[in-house]
């Protein structure tokens, strides 16, 4: 009866997860772990997940649909599990369910487990068989877990001690391994009711007091008070009635004091079932009044025990009809959940009343009830015992096979794990790759703005920012050789600084320095934009005039000359004064750019010759 009665009641002190929002995951995994114990707690998570998940979060999905079948109906209302079964039904034929085999094992478990709290045990077995098989096949350990703790717990109430073992000891195994605390408790729990039944009754105490320890230390107090039942039980089955009565009274007092009298309706019977062994009838018949309001023919287990109570009372009350009734009540509702311990009782009941009425045919027929009944207990109770032992022995076999399971699902996890990581080192690889591209880029752009400061340095001179020797002379090259190309004259004038070592001894280098500066600026500003002044050693600059006669050229150094000489370093010395003198050369039948500029060369040095401030155009131009 604990199974059921810890998953009917629900225990409000519980474990409770904190107020803080919790992403899906971690509801999910909340719910899984069966730590929320509080109804509004869970129905309050549940309506998040609803509205943050859709059908396009395929996994979320799927885990929600067994989430809701789960979590979302109370199973002591009938309605209630009739909705969860047309829910679990409903989703069952949807595709996108029916493409995930888990999810579809996870669904017939839940409306298996619902059909069992409807009352329809055949069933509920069938259908847990089947969902036992699949979860083999689908090597899924939690599912074996639950279907065989469910399907154990169920065994258990109806008498088939030698399943319910096997089904018991095999999911303890796997809860524990899988470090489902929760799950592993109530399962122990009904593992040491199997116990209990089976008649080792105080195997059965030494497990629910190790039940109560654990409950309490999570302050499960709910779940600690559902344990004092159960040894309630079993002190009864050793006949220690009074104990017996004390605990079956804790746990009722305990109920009603957090739930009230409907809620402690269950635990109710219990008292009257002890009050009853100990042969105070009147206070029984109390308990058992109250209880009547709260609990109807759905109610199975509870209801079968009320009635067979009920049939005691009335017994000792002398009301042998009113007793009969109650017993046919409770006989059905005993062959309804298979409970042939209740039948015994009850056949034993039946027979005493029909003696004493003196009917004895009716007296034989319950007496032979009983005997066949005994009959079938025994074999069932015989077998057990020789499966009991099988079952000891085989738990380590059990064992390997459920290590064997446990392993799997962690490789299983492992892969996931691995394929996960290596979408998210896939993105990294991309973004380092797109990191180093930028960096190179940058380098890159750094490197040739770099590179073309160097080559802008290399032929700029550095003083008067004009192009260098070097840069001059190539560029002059350059015009020689296209020359032809354009058929356009080219000439150039070569001139130089007058008497310029003067200018250092007199004014010093700095301001020769400054003269040097202001010479090849006035002169770069006279030329045209096609024109280029460079230069080309100390004192002395390098015009090319590109399409430009000897005429013309001639005409430019003149004005060049005269300029110079006219001023312009008075910001540099008051009243200073500079001449420059000139050669031109413009292209006739030279060799090469050297052979032209030779040719101004000799020409400047003409100008020197001939007094200096003057420009001369090569001999070989004049003529
Ligand atoms: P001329 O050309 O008229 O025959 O006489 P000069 O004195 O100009 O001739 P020379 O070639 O003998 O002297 C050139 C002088 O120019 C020598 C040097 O001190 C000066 N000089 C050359 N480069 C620089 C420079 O970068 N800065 C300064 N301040 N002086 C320079
Ligand atoms: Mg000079
Ligand atoms: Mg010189």
């Amino acid at each position: 009866m604990l199974g059921l009665y810890l998953l009917l009641v629900p225990y409000s002190h519980a474990e409770t997860v904190s107020d803080d929002a919790l992403s899906n995951e971690q509801i999910f995994s909340a719910l899984d772990s069966g730590a929320i114990g509080d109804p509004a707690t869970i129905d309050q998570y549940l309506a998040q997940l609803k509205n943050s998940i859709t059908v396009d979060d395929l996994q979320d999905y799927l885990r929600l649909q067994r989430a809701i079948c789960w979590n979302s109906f109370d199973i002591e209302k009938r309605e209630q599990i009739s909705e969860a079964i047309e829910f679990a039904n409903l989703k069952l034929t949807s595709d996108i369910v029916a493409n995930s085999p888990i999810t579809v094992t996870d669904l017939k478990l839940c409306r298996a487990f619902m059909y069992q709290m409807a009352g329809d045990v055949d069933l509920a077995i069938k259908e847990y068989d089947h969902v036992i098989a699949e979860s083999y096949l689908l090597e899924s350990p939690r599912l074996i877990a639950d279907s065989r703790s469910l399907r154990g717990a169920l065994y258990s109430f109806q008498g088939n001690f030698a399943q319910a073992l096997e089904d018991l000891i095999t999911a303890q195994n796997l809860y524990e391994s899988l470090n489902l605390e929760h799950w592993a408790l109530y399962n122990l729990s009904d593992l040491a009711t199997s116990y209990r039944r089976f008649g080792d009754p105080q195997t059965a105490i030494k497990y629910y007091k190790k039940l109560i320890d654990k409950f309490m230390s999570t302050n499960d107090t709910d779940s600690a008070n559902g344990m004092k039942t159960e040894i309630g039980f079993a002190l009864e089955e050793l006949g220690e009635d009074e104990a017996a009565l004390a605990m079956h009274l804790e746990s009722y007092l305990y109920w009603k004091k957090s739930i009230g009298i409907k809620g402690s309706a269950h635990t109710a019977i219990n008292v009257a079932g002890a009050l009853i062994k100990l042969g105070r009838i009147k206070e029984a018949g109390q308990y058992l009044k109250d209880a009547e309001q709260f609990i109807d023919p759905s109610l199975g287990a509870s209801y079968s025990f009320m009635r067979l109570y009920q049939a005691q009372v009335a017994v000792e009350q002398g009301q042998f009809d009113t007793s009969l009734a109650f017993l046919d009540a409770a006989k059905q509702a005993f062959i309804h959940i298979k409970n042939a311990r209740g039948l015994e009782l009850l056949y034993q009941i039946e027979s005493d009343i029909y003696a004493n009425q003196q009917d004895w045919q009716q007296a034989f027929n319950a007496l032979k009830s009983y005997i066949a009944n005994h009959k079938q207990l025994d074999n069932t109770q015989q077998t057990t015992r020789t499966t009991e032992m099988r079952t000891r022995f085989n738990t380590e076999q059990i064992e390997r096979e459920n290590q064997q399971l446990i392993e799997l699902q962690k490789i299983k996890e492992n892969e996931l794990y691995i394929l996960k990581q290596n979408k998210y080192l896939q993105m990294l690889v991309i973004i380092l790759g797109c990191i180093i591209m930028v960096i190179l880029s940058i380098f890159t752009y750094k490197q040739s703005q770099k590179s073309k400061l160097l080559s802008i340095l290399a032929l700029t001179d550095h003083l008067t920012q004009l192009p260098n020797r070097r840069y001059t002379y190539s560029k002059g090259d350059g015009y020689f050789k296209s020359k032809d190309s354009n058929e356009q004259p080219l000439s150039l004038i070569l001139f130089d600084a007058d008497h310029f070592k003067k200018v250092n001894d007199q004014y010093g280098h700095d301001i020769g320095d400054k003269v040097l500066i202001a010479l090849a600026n006035i002169s770069n500003g006279l030329m045209r934009k096609q024109d280029l002044v460079g230069r080309v050693g100390g004192e002395e600059f390098l015009v090319i005039l590109p399409g430009t006669t000897a005429e013309q050229a001639l005409n430019i150094a003149q004005r060049l000359v005269t300029t110079i000489e006219s001023g312009g370093f008075e910001d540099i010395y008051p009243n200073f004064k500079l001449t420059i003198s000139a050669g031109v050369a413009t292209y006739i039948a030279d060799k090469d750019f050297n052979m032209l500029l030779k040719r101004a060369d000799k020409a400047l040095y003409q100008a020197k010759s001939a007094g200096r401030n003057c420009a001369i155009l090569s001999t070989e131009n004049a003529r």
